[in-house]
């Protein structure tokens, strides 16, 4: 106990000391919300495969089983909410102190806990809407889960029939250009850069704290385990997120 406050007051004067910080968040902060990650030994990949996006435009088979895990997962999703790991970040970001999130999350919960949207660097999309994957038609996810469930047809575009996806970036698929271009302008111009819950394995939004860390801030890295970028981190706190950036933010 007396070790986890010296490490959250660590962390609380690193942020005082800061004067233009950025949060990249991975999805370890949002399992305290009852969403599982991917790594950890009870996450997604322990028990399924990736579908990279070739084989979801080759394949109507890859697209059937897109929606149906699509559909299962959102029985996790549709009801988080944010904890307080998302509060003590929106905080900081009211408070003026993060110039902005980075995240390689698809659930909308730093929208959802206050942040204004714009402040808020999607490097892998979002998992709230789908789109069209060949003109970009934004579609709600109501009504595509409603006739998927009744008859397991993938939907397709209504105005161009190439199949619809949802607005996540998947394996395989280009990054999205004008947010990594945000993301590496925000990265470049802060002096404190906090990696919170990501293995830090994911290419190229974990290149990220090393640009942070070459073009000279200071870089704290706040997982549960350790990550391969460790050894170039100012801090490694190996803690829970909610109890440690909600002491260092004074958040409950
Ligand atoms: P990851 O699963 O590879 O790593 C998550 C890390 O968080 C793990 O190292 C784990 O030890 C740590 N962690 C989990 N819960 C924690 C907690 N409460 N406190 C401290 N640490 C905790 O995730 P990643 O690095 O984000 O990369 C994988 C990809 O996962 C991303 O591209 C993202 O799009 C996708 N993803 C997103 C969500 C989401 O939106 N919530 C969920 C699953 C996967």
């Amino acid at each position: 106990m007396e070790d986890a406050r010296a490490d959250f007051e660590r962390l609380a004067g690193m942020i005082a000391d800061a004067r233009r910080a950025v949060v990249f968040t991975g999805a370890g902060i949002s399992t305290e919300s009852g969403i599982p990650d991917f790594r950890s030994p009870t996450g997604i990949w322990s028990q399924t495969t990736p579908i990279y996006y070739q084989e979801f435009l080759a394949s109507e088979d890859a697209r059937v089983e897109a929606w149906r895990r699509k559909l299962l997962v959102d029985r996790d999703i549709v009801d988080a909410t944010p904890n307080r790991g998302h509060r003590a970040v929106a905080k900081l970001v009211r408070l003026g102190k993060v110039s902005s999130v980075i995240t390689q999350n698809i659930d909308n919960l730093h929208q959802d806990s206050g942040i204004p949207k714009e402040k808020v660097i999607e490097l892998h999309g979002n998992g709230s809407y789908a789109k069209c994957v060949a003109c970009g038609t934004r579609y709600e996810l109501a009504p595509i889960k409603e006739a998927f469930e009744r008859d397991s047809v993938p939907p397709t575009c209504t105005l161009c029939g190439a199949p619809v996806k949802t607005a996540t970036i998947s394996f395989g698929q280009a990054m999205p250009e004008e947010e990594m271009n945000r993301a590496k302008h925000e990265t470049l111009a802060c002096d404190l850069f906090l990696a919170i819950g990501s293995s830090l394995v994911v290419y190229p939004a974990a290149g990220l704290p090393m640009l942070a860390k070459e073009s000279g801030s200071t870089l704290v890295i706040l997982n549960r385990e350790p990550t391969d970028l460790d050894g170039i981190a100012d801090l490694v706190i190996n803690r829970e997120i909610g109890p440690t950036l909600g002491g260092a933010a004074n958040v409950n």
